[in-house]
């Protein structure tokens, strides 16, 4: 068989933003994507539903996978045929034992490639305001590990010229050696008030800077607890950070927003947030799938003209309905006459998309709002066509029956929990570094309830549940969560107005 490929990708250093579009493009193809402790699981949105995800890091309490056990992972994987992503954290030739993967892939006759990502040290030094090289202080840089292995003491290196032969110096894996690597600097020639940045968890919410002098900084990071991952740069362009940052100061720095829709749904919402300095996860906790049978619809689809109102309620809805029309060879000659009624701005969008005004659009942006303006209008004798989703609410059909009207009502589409998504929810969750999680309707929160009850509980102290309406609100609610937010319209944009709000409320 001819076996499968392997791209080694480097993951970037944390915020997913970071990771290029090769990797991207490797990710989404690949069957198998094999992944590290320091790659940001947020990535594995980009992997196929059906790819298989393979954790190798470190997880509570149990070591990482042992290298060899994850070097046979590679070839057995791909001489099984397999395309495989090998996902890692920052760039994979840094410190991150890719040379050692590619050499047995290369013994193995595997072809593979290998997609360099943002290093640590980089994405480090972007994020704290730190310019790596300056003109006119240093134009040298070097990259070091301060790993000590015991074969090879970190007592060896030739501290001499690395004090006064290099300009500026990052160490990874150096924080544990912190104090013996400055000491050594300082006795070989390097001044003891040169300026050191300790850079952990760099370009993600939870980024946290710590700056000070060569001789006191091992005992600051000590006092300050700040422990790996960690990169030490060392050197005056050190001191550009004062007036360079511009990350760690961003009025939402630090937070961490999950988002129940596709990126696509939110992006004006996300774009807000993420310049505000805040880290937005999209993730749709429901999918959409066609219903069961078509039979009712296609049904209510060939006397369309029998309807005096076709009444929709979500832009799925909208779409569904829509595509439905066209793959029956109809199109919109069909719908002449029928008045147009759509639940808010959105759907209305959604609608003339589709190459249609609708008539109206009630105040309140929900479905008591059409009731209303319709049963004021009379509906007594007329018949609507309300295409919807399989867990709609009863108030329209029932309400406007009650008024006289018949009404139909068929399935035009589903929402199903998203399969392949699960691992990165359950690690967001478990992260216990969430801030707030918006919900954009009452089935993201059930889908997300059924999926991840326990998980959710335990976020109950720690994480905000921003709600989109009062629907929303409700079943949140019914599942003993508070909702700490709710927009007077029930938009994303008044969500994200209402966040913003809430935040200043709070920071004051
Ligand atoms: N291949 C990786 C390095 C792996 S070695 C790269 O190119 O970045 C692991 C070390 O990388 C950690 O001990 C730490 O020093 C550094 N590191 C990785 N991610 C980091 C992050 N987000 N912030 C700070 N240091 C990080």
């Amino acid at each position: 068989m001819k076996p499968g490929k392997v791209s080694l990708i480097g993951a970037g250093p944390g915020d997913p933003g970071l990771l290029t579009i090769k990797g991207r493009d490797c990710l989404e193809s690949a069957d198998v994507v094999i992944y590290d402790y320091l790659a940001n699981p947020v990535l594995l949105g980009y992997a196929r539903p059906d790819a298989e995800l393979i954790y190798v890091g470190k997880s509570r309490g149990h070591h990482s996978v042992p290298q060899d056990q994850i070097n046979q992972m590679l070839v057995d994987k791909a001489a099984a045929g397999l395309n495989v992503a090998r996902l890692k954290g920052g760039d994979p030739y840094v410190f991150g034992r890719g040379g050692e993967e590619a050499s047995l892939l290369h013994r193995h006759n595997i072809p593979f490639e290998v997609v360099p990502g943002v290093t640590a040290g980089f994405a480090a030094a972007a994020y704290a305001g730190i310019p790596l090289t300056h003109r006119d202080i240093t134009t040298s840089l070097a990259l070091l590990t301060g790993h000590e292995r015991p074969e090879r003491k970190l007592s060896n290196l030739d501290w001499e010229k690395l004090a006064t032969g290099l300009g500026t110096l990052i160490f990874y894996m150096g924080m544990t050696n912190l104090k013996m690597i400055g000491e050594k600097l300082i006795e070989h020639g390097r001044p003891a008030d040169t300026p050191v940045a300790v850079v952990q968890w760099a370009t993600l919410p939870r980024q946290r800077t710590l700056t000070g002098r060569l001789d006191e900084i091992a005992d600051q990071v000590a006092a300050a607890k700040i422990a790996p991952p960690a990169v030490i740069i060392i050197g005056e362009v050190v001191r550009y950070r004062e007036e360079l940052r511009w990350y760690d100061n961003l009025p939402r720095f630090g937070r961490r927003f999950l988002i129940t829709r596709p990126r696509a749904q939110a992006a004006s919402f996300v774009a807000l947030l993420q310049a505000q300095g805040a880290e937005t996860i999209c993730i749709p906790t429901i999918e959409i799938a066609p219903p069961d049978d078509w039979k009712p619809c296609d049904q209510a689809l060939s006397q369309l003209n029998n309807y005096a109102g076709l009444i929709l309620t979500s832009a799925n809805g909208v779409d569904a309905f829509f595509d439905r029309l066209s793959s029956q060879n109809l199109d919109l000659r069909a719908l002449a006459g029928v008045e147009i009624i759509a639940v808010g701005p959105k759907t209305a969008k959604a609608i003339e998309k589709h190459g249609l005004k609708p008539d109206f659009v009630p105040q309140s942006y929900r479905a008591e709002g059409v009731v209303d303006e319709l049963l004021a209008r009379g509906v007594n004798g007329k018949r609507y066509l309300y295409p919807r989703t399989e867990i709609a609410r009863r108030l329209i059909p029932d309400s406007l029956t009650k008024g006289g009207a018949r009404v139909d009502a068929p399935i035009v589409y589903r929402t199903i929990a998203p399969e392949g998504k699960q691992e990165m929810i359950r690690h967001l969750l478990e992260s216990g570094e969430l801030d707030a999680i918006c919900f954009s309707s009452s089935s993201t929160f059930d889908n997300l309830h059924t999926l991840f009850g326990e998980e959710l509980h335990q976020l109950k102290k720690k994480t905000a549940f921003f709600s989109i309406g009062p629907l929303t609100s409700e079943t949140i609610r019914k599942h003993d969560f508070e909702v700490a937010l709710e927009p007077e319209n029930s938009t994303l944009d008044d969500l994200v107005m209402a966040m913003v709000e809430y935040y200043c409320d709070r920071e004051e």
